[in-house]
């Protein structure tokens, strides 16, 4: 079967190279253009032989609108501090979206690791609209090269926070980690992991992360969101299936595998988690962890389900956190005005994009 270049190193390269009549150094040459000068089709290859790119121009691999393995941006929404949203469309018409996201010399680039969601958290926009299918590397690394392309910077990190959840895609989101960091020169600890939970996969991830990339030095984020179970299941119903407890001691095995720290996302919705008991609970909770909180202040989605919480709340659960000695950040709210809200973007263009799509 063959696939798009995008995502393989140099030695797939050179290989791919000689299997297609062409002599090894095409596949440095491939490399180069590929991540170095981020070329989006091979016929802009201008170094490769003529004939040889009209030949392959007339058969794209599977899975793929050309050799490359590139996306085409469907949308652009740019924000007042910069912050940068795309629409990228893949082979198959399907939407994902990416930003990039500049703050004090760093460009994080917030990832998609498939089309759509089946976690359906309830605060999340992407949730909203169930899973079309995973992505595969090219269209991973893809969206850091996009980013790059579109603000003219070298991206510094890499969030797996955008679409869908990377534990249900492991291989994919670790060879495209291993890309990134081999072919893009990115380093492993710039990059986080971020997931909501999936039963038995927290230490299969940390074993595959060593098995197929040597170390595992990248961050892992759980999304936590509440400190009991009851609570956490009324925000998350898959929850349901993956006690709390169950999830620390997974959360703890990851620890013992990798020796990271793990960190955990807790969102703040107002009036229902945000307030000093439930700060309280969630030290209890963790006592004991090497951990580290970042709390991220509801972004409100269309559907008027929750409220985001005050800034007074937002200080008070912080404060609340430190006074018990839990390491604990805020994050702040950025790009509001490009529909920042994970899966918001897509979900608002739903409806017009459909002609772009279908062409
Ligand atoms: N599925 C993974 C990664 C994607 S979501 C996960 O759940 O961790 C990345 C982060 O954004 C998660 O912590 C998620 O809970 C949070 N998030 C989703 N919708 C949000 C919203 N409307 N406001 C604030 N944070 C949100």
């Amino acid at each position: 079967m063959s696939q798009p270049l995008l995502g393989m190193g140099l030695p797939a390269l050179e290989a791919w190279a000689k299997q297609h009549g062409q002599a090894a150094f095409r596949g440095r040459q491939l490399h180069d253009w590929l991540y170095a000068k981020g070329a989006r089709q091979l016929a802009d290859v201008s170094v490769l032989p003529k004939g040889f790119r009209e030949q392959m121009a007339g058969q794209p691999p599977d899975g793929s609108l050309d050799w490359m393995g590139r996306s085409r941006e469907l949308h652009r929404s740019v924000a007042r501090d910069g912050t940068t949203k795309l629409l990228l469309g893949t082979h198959d018409g399907l939407s994902i979206e990416t930003v990039g996201i500049p703050a004090e010399g760093r460009l994080t680039v917030c990832v998609s690791s498939q089309v759509g969601c089946p976690m359906a958290c309830r605060f999340c926009a992407t949730g909203k609209g169930g899973l079309q299918r995973s992505l595969a590397v090219h269209e991973i690394v893809d969206q850091v090269l996009s980013v790059r392309e579109v603000m003219e910077q070298r991206p510094s990190h890499v969030v797996f926070m955008g679409m869908g959840e990377p534990l249900l895609n492991i291989e994919a989101v670790l060879d495209a980690i291993q890309c990134l960091c081999t072919d893009l020169g990115m380093a492993q600890r710039q990059i986080t992991v971020s997931t909501v939970g999936v039963p038995r996969t927290l230490p299969r991830l940390a074993e595959l992360a060593l098995e197929r990339l040597g170390r595992a030095q990248f961050t892992l984020a759980v999304s936590l969101h509440a400190p009991d179970q009851r609570l956490r299941e009324e925000l998350i119903p898959t929850a349901h299936a993956y006690p709390i407890e169950a999830l620390l001691d997974d959360c703890r095995r990851y620890v013992a595998i990798t020796g990271r720290r793990v960190s955990f996302e807790y969102i703040l919705l107002g009036g229902l988690n945000d307030q000093p008991r439930h700060a309280a609970a969630l030290a209890q909770l963790l006592r004991g962890f090497q951990s580290h909180v970042n709390l991220i202040p509801y972004n409100p989605i269309e559907e008027e389900e929750f409220q985001r919480p005050t800034p007074a709340a937002v200080d008070g659960f912080r404060r609340a956190l430190q006074e018990r000695h839990v390491a604990v950040s805020v994050r702040a709210s950025r790009g509001l005005d490009a529909d920042a809200a994970c899966g918001q973007l897509r979900r608002r263009l739903e409806g017009s994009l459909e002609p772009v799509l279908a062409r």
